[in-house]
């Protein structure tokens, strides 16, 4: 029997506390709570991120991060959106969804050098590792992230 302490054991930022929890890769189905501040790890929506919280997401845990980079003011986001959302209930926990306002989050714009939106990127281990820019059907976003991810 191997010990335990040599399971591997995903890190998952908690998007409530910004916590790191470590959570056996078979318990993840069981909908897992923080244990710091209680509530659902993954929601089955996106999470927002901001500026404060954008790197501890991206570097802290060890599942890929999917993020749609959009704006108030963009209709093609708006009609993204909804996509993104039932996105989120496919790919948990595979994947987690996040959403960033660029209009309220000018850095992080700048920082990945978003020229248009909407723009999803995918990041996994700290690194970004692909980039799609105009919007998206919700099949078409599964289809696309799942590729990025296996390959
Ligand atoms: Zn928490």
């Amino acid at each position: 029997m191997p010990e335990s302490r040599h399971e591997r054991q995903p890190a998952h930022v908690c998007p409530h506390c910004q916590s790191v929890n470590r959570v056996p890769a078979a318990k993840l189905a069981d909908q897992p709570n923080c244990g710091r501040c209680q509530p659902p790890l993954f929601t089955g929506a996106p999470i927002e991120l901001t500026t404060a919280t954008f790197t501890r997401h991206v570097e802290r845990s060890d599942i890929p991060l999917l993020v749609d980079f959009w704006a108030p003011w963009c209709g093609p986001c708006k009609m993204m959106a909804p996509q993104f959302q039932q996105d989120a209930r496919l790919l948990e926990p595979k994947v987690r969804l996040a959403k960033v306002d660029t209009e309220a989050e000018p850095q992080l714009a700048t920082r990945f050098g978003i020229r248009s939106i909407p723009t999803l990127a995918l990041f996994r281990g700290g690194r970004e590792i692909a980039r799609q820019a105009g919007a998206m059907g919700a099949k078409d976003i599964v289809r696309w992230a799942s590729s990025a991810v296996v390959s």
